[in-house]
């Protein structure tokens, strides 16, 4: 072959091997990259009138095909809970069962047993775990109380702790094994003593339950909630993190927070957190002063003390109108006595 042919025909099968190679990554994820998936800009807002408007009782979203974000209407519920539902290839895993237990109002078993794949000619077996023990993550557990090769997660600490074989809490991060998808499980107390976010190494997710989410961050414990925050960001150092979802939505597009028990959120805004909002909650501790503190994507606050504060102004107030009107009563009775011996 002449050189000059040669050369042309080394170039061109260099070329064709170049765009082969392209096309095949193109096609295979990189090993190790967060399977992609999608959010939507809007969920369900509820109504003004619930009533004038029925509502579906929940919204399922297909963030990718092994993955659902299921939202519990507003109408519903005011909590207007997220829940999450994993698929493996063994096993698939449901975290948090909503604020409804009613199936009627709330067909939550049903809806998860048809997005459920079969495997063997059986439903995948199931496991429902929970954030933590808080009513509006569980109340929809006896839905799936009978339903075979279901497994659900106990809810006091002692059942978390021993399911999930931590002999540490809250230290040390516990594995799911879904088949082909492995869920870490970190302690997350401060919210709640039970609390555990779920970081799924499929989509890079993180689940965070009412840790950290867009709204009012409960606080029960500042030095175990603050210590959680480091822990998470410390173990999400070295791992990918697409989104932080949480258990609910509490503040609008501008920040401001919904009414407690509302059933309308207009213009809600998005669900989704990012590595910045978590990075940021240790520090936001520096400037909670046991009642309040306020960060662009969530509050921090105690409702206990802050109930506490508000009884004890009630308290004050109460004592200032006693003492008030009892002063008012002795002056008018000196007044009178002093009329009287006056001979008026
Ligand atoms: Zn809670
Ligand atoms: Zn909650």
């Amino acid at each position: 072959m002449p050189t000059t042919i040669y050369q042309a025909f080394c170039s061109a099968a260099v070329r064709v091997l170049q765009l082969l190679i392209l096309i095949v990554c193109s096609a295979v994820p990189v090993l190790g990259a967060p399977v992609e998936g999608s959010l939507p800009t809007q969920w369900n807002i509820g109504a003004e009138d619930c009533k004038a408007s029925p509502q579906p009782p929940l919204q399922v979203h297909a963030y990718e095909p092994q993955t659902f974000i299921l939202r519990q209407s507003p109408c519903a519920s005011f909590e207007a809970n997220f829940l999450y539902l994993l698929i493996g290839s063994d096993k698939a895993l449901l975290i948090d069962t909503g604020a409804v237990a009613d199936p009627k109002a709330m067909p939550l078993a049903k809806t998860i047993l048809e997005l459920l794949p079969d495997k063997d000619h059986k439903k995948l077996p199931l496991l429902v775990a929970h954030t933590h023990r808080h009513l509006d993550h569980r109340a929809g557990d006896p839905q799936f109380a009978s339903l075979p090769s279901v497994q659900t997660v106990p809810i006091d600490l002692e059942g978390v702790r021993a399911f999930f074989g931590f002999t540490d809490w809250p230290n040390g991060i516990s594995h799911l094994d879904l088949g082909g998808r492995i869920v870490d499980v970190i302690p997350t107390p401060g919210h709640n003593p039970t609390h555990v976010a779920f970081y799924d190494n499929r989509t890079g997710i993180l689940f965070s339950g009412d840790f950290l989410l867009p709204g009012r961050l409960l606080i029960e414990d500042a030095a175990a909630y603050r210590e959680s925050a480091v822990r998470v960001v410390d173990f999400l150092k070295t791992r990918p993190l697409t989104h932080i979802l949480g258990g609910h939505i509490e503040l609008d597009t501008a920040g401001h927070a919904y009414r407690f028990g509302s059933h309308y959120h207009p213009n809600e805004r998005r669900l989704e957190l990012a590595r910045e909002d978590l990075t940021a909650l240790s520090a936001a501790f520096d400037g909670f002063n046991g009642f309040y503190a306020r960060h662009r994507n969530y509050i921090l606050t105690n409702t206990i003390h802050n109930l506490l504060l508000l009884a004890i102004i009630a308290v004050a107030v109460l004592i200032l109108i006693v003492w008030g009107v009892r002063r008012l009563l002795r002056r008018r009775r000196s007044r009178c006595a002093a009329d009287y011996s006056a001979g008026r």
